[in-house]
């Protein structure tokens, strides 16, 4: 039977797949490799992963694991000295005790939004997400039929969260709140004021907190912390977390959860019906970059080559005529303000694609507020990211 006997049989798809969103960053990378294939040179800032290696001695720890036979099925909440080394961590982190039931190994932090959506979202139920925000959380709630509410952040605050739009936005069928900081697209971090006033609004309406920290260790002023450790906060917040962007780790796929025991009881019996288990080796690699001076050393050096190109990137993009960019506190993207050139964020990004070889990513790929803004992400060598600014300015300037 040839293909084209496949194409005529109409499969008829669930309803609720048209629910489901995607993400940018992932298709202009297709986009982008596709233009690649044709011979051209691309200059990629629009895929969120660092273009680091894995510091040595977690990959040795990894390949070792492999060797000496660390191949088969773990429980499906991850291996207790894994899940340890989670506890131990973000207890240091928190100034708290966290027990070793309240981690759950996922494949991916992905896994930790979409399990705890699917253990307390009850149809029609809202969850308020960040706009602009990492569009897998409006499309999971979605997905689950949920109603996703968009809170809007404000450049003029350093992209922190509107807290007078947040207490507005919360009513009767509000389950659950979805928070990101260090936040993408946006580099915005919330202050220690903001974590109380979202405490206090979650505990008065009974909300479950998630907070996505997957790029809590990547903050350059002051210290990062999480709203888990607001007193009464743990009782209804499930952290995500994990270690594709700290360590380098994002083909790896380990992320982990830390919630309520209830809660954790819930992501572990998902992870039986789903997944089973994170990669064993992987899971192993986990203890030897979450707690060895080596793997906090390498993090170090990272943050440090990220701070400088986090510089270079602000100051290039300011110079740049109808360009406005913020200085982000944390992660590592930019998102500047482009309504000044007159064009539109989709054909800008567009053209710069095709025209320029440079692969940025709309505002809007991440919400209705990202309307006027590009998110460019600074994971590339220096080299490359002034020949990308270069690019970028040219086209600009070819433009007016
Ligand atoms: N959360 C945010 C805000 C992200 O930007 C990303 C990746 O881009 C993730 C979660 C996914 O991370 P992981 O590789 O752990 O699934």
């Amino acid at each position: 039977m040839g293909v084209g006997a496949l194409a005529r049989v109409a499969i008829r798809l669930a309803r609720r797949m048209q629910r489901l969103g995607t993400e940018g960053a992932f298709e202009v990378l297709a986009r982008a490799r596709g233009l690649e294939a044709e011979g051209r040179k691309i200059l990629h800032l629009e895929i969120g992963e660092p273009d680091f290696p894995t510091p040595d001695n977690i990959s040795e720890v990894a390949i070792e694991a492999i060797r000496s036979g660390a191949t088969h099925y773990t429980p499906a909440a991850g291996l207790l000295a894994a899940r340890e080394a989670v506890a131990r961590s973000v207890g240091q982190r928190q100034g708290r005790e966290v027990a070793t039931d309240e981690v759950v190994l996922t494949p991916g932090s992905k896994f930790v939004v979409l399990y705890a959506l699917m253990a307390v979202l009850e149809p029609g139920d809202e969850v308020i997400v960040p706009d602009p925000g990492y569009p897998a959380y409006a499309s999971q709630v979605s997905f689950l039929g949920g109603r996703p509410v968009p809170v809007r952040l404000r450049e003029e605050d350093g992209f922190r969260l509107d807290l007078e739009q947040l207490a507005a936005l919360i009513g009767p069928r509000t389950r659950a709140l979805v928070l990101n900081s260090p936040h993408n697209p946006t580099g915005g971090v919330l202050t220690g004021p903001d974590l109380e006033t979202i405490a206090a609004l979650a505990m008065e309406h009974d909300l479950i907190v998630i907070t996505d920290e997957i790029y809590s260790h990547l903050l350059y002023e002051g210290r990062h912390r999480s709203i888990m450790s607001v007193p009464g906060m743990a009782e209804r917040t499930v952290l995500m977390d994990g270690l594709s962007k700290t360590y380098a780790m994002c083909g790896w796929r380990l992320g982990y959860a830390v919630a309520p025991t209830v809660l954790a009881e819930q992501i572990e019996r998902l992870m039986i019906n789903t997944a089973s288990c994170a990669a064993t080796f992987t899971q192993i690699a986990a203890i030897e970059a979450l707690g060895t001076e080596s793997s906090a050393l390498a993090v170090e050096r990272m943050v440090a080559a990220f701070r400088a190109r986090r510089a270079l990137m602000v100051e290039g993009l300011n110079a740049m005529p109808g360009v406005r960019c913020a200085n982000p506190a944390g992660a590592f993207y930019v998102f500047p303000n482009i309504e000044a050139t007159g064009r539109d964020e989709r054909d800008l990004a567009e053209e710069l694609l095709v025209e320029a070889g440079v692969a940025v990513l709309p505002g809007t790929a991440f919400g209705g507020a990202g309307k006027g803004f590009l998110r460019l992400a600074y994971t590339q060598r220096e080299e490359d990211l002034k020949l990308a600014l270069e690019r970028m300015g040219n086209h600009l300037a070819s433009r007016r």
